[in-house]
C-alpha cells in the first residue's frame, strides 16, 4: 500500500482520438501503476464531479453554461483546440472533482496525487489550449470556501507558461504563483506570474534544477502556504512535440523530487496533477507521470 491516495476515474479521458493529446493517458497511468506494482487497487479514490457551484468561483456563469449546454462559438472552439463532446465536459467536471479531493488528501496525508488536471490555460471566462475548466483554481477555492486553508502556492513545471493560473489568481494575495516555462513557446502574452522563470530553448537537466531550486527556495522564503498544488507536466522532456526544452527523463524525476524535498522540509501537504504531455511515444509521457507517483513516495512518502 502506498503512504497515500492516487486519484483516479475511468471518465477522466477525454475520448480526442488521434489528437496531439493523448487524453488515453490518464488510463494509460492507471494500468502501469497497477502493472508494475507500484499501486494496489485499494491505493485509489474514485472522485465525484467537481459541483457547478464550485466551477462557478473560478468561472463565469456564461463559461459553464456555454459548455455545457454545448454553446460554444468557433472562435471559442479554436481556442480551446479540442473539439466539444459530452464526454469532454464530464472529464473536467471529474478532473476538478479529482483535484479537490487530492486537495483534501493531501491535506490528511501529506500528498496525494490527481491523475488528471493540472489545466492551467484556463480563464475564468474562456477555455483555451486544451484546458475548458481551471481544475486546480476551482480546488484552491473549493479549499478555501471551505476553511481547510487560507493561502496556497501553485508550482508549475509545465513546459507552457501558467497564463490562466496568473490571470485568475492576479489580484488574489492568498494564492502564490509560480512558473517555469519555456519563453518562446505558447501562451503568447504571458500574464505575469508571482514569479516567473523564462528559460531558453534547449535548457537541459542541470541548469533547468539548479534555476528551479533557487527560484522555489525563494518563493517558500517569503511566503507560506498551507498547500502547494504541483503542476507537473511531462512537457519539458526533450523528446516532446509541443516543448522545446532538453530535459531527460531522470533529469524530469529530479524535478519532482525537488519540489517534494522543498516541501517536506517545511512539513507543507503537496497535491499533484499532471498537466501537458506530448512525447513522440506515449510510453515515455506514462512514465514521466508514473515517476512523480514514485519520487513522491520515496520523499514524502518516508519510503
Ligand atoms: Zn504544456
Amino acid at each position: 500500500m502506498l503512504p497515500f491516495k492516487i486519484i483516479y476515474h475511468p471518465g477522466y479521458d477525454l475520448h480526442l482520438g488521434a489528437h496531439v493529446f493523448p487524453s488515453q493517458k490518464y488510463r494509460l497511468i492507471h494500468e502501469a501503476l497497477l502493472r508494475e506494482g507500484i499501486a494496489q487497487p485499494d491505493d485509489f479514490l474514485t472522485p465525484q464531479p467537481a459541483a457547478d457551484a464550485d466551477v462557478l468561483r473560478v468561472h463565469t456563469p456564461n463559461w459553464v453554461r456555454d459548455l455545457k449546454m454545448g454553446q460554444l462559438s468557433m472562435p471559442e472552439l479554436m481556442r480551446l483546440e479540442i473539439p466539444w463532446s459530452r464526454e469532454m465536459v464530464e472529464a473536467v467536471w471529474l478532473a476538478a472533482g479529482g483535484s479537490i479531493l487530492a486537495g483534501q488528501r493531501a491535506l490528511a496525508d501529506g500528498y496525494a496525487a490527481n491523475l488528471a488536471g493540472g489545466l492551467h490555460h484556463a480563464f475564468p471566462e474562456h477555455g483555451e489550449g486544451f484546458c475548458a475548466i481551471h481544475d486546480v483554481a476551482v480546488a484552491i477555492r473549493h479549499l478555501q470556501a471551505t476553511g481547510s486553508i487560507r493561502a496556497a502556492m501553485v508550482v508549475d513545471t509545465d513546459v507552457h507558461h501558467g497564463n490562466g493560473t496568473a490571470a485568475i489568481f492576479a489580484r488574489d494575495a492568498s494564492v502564490f504563483t509560480l512558473s517555469i516555462h519555456q519563453e518562446n513557446n505558447y501562451p503568447v502574452p504571458k500574464p505575469p506570474s508571482n514569479i516567473d522563470i523564462n528559460l531558453a530553448d534547449g535548457t537541459g537537466d542541470e541548469d533547468y534544477l539548479a534555476i528551479l531550486e533557487k527560484r522555489l527556495v525563494e518563493a517558500l522564503g517569503e511566503f507560506h502556504p498551507g498547500l502547494i498544488f504541483y503542476v507537473a507536466g511531462a512537457d519539458p522532456y526533450c523528446e516532446d512535440q509541443l516543448g522545446g526544452l532538453s530535459l531527460t527523463i531522470e533529469g524530469l524525476k529530479r524535478r519532482d523530487r525537488l519540489v517534494f524535498e522543498h516541501a517536506h522540509r517545511l512539513g507543507i501537504p503537496v497535491a499533484s496533477a499532471p498537466a501537458g504531455g506530448y512525447a513522440r511515444r506515449v510510453e515515455d509521457t506514462v512514465r514521466i507521470h508514473m515517476n512523480t507517483i514514485i519520487a513522491a513516495r520515496e520523499i514524502i512518502g518516508g519510503g
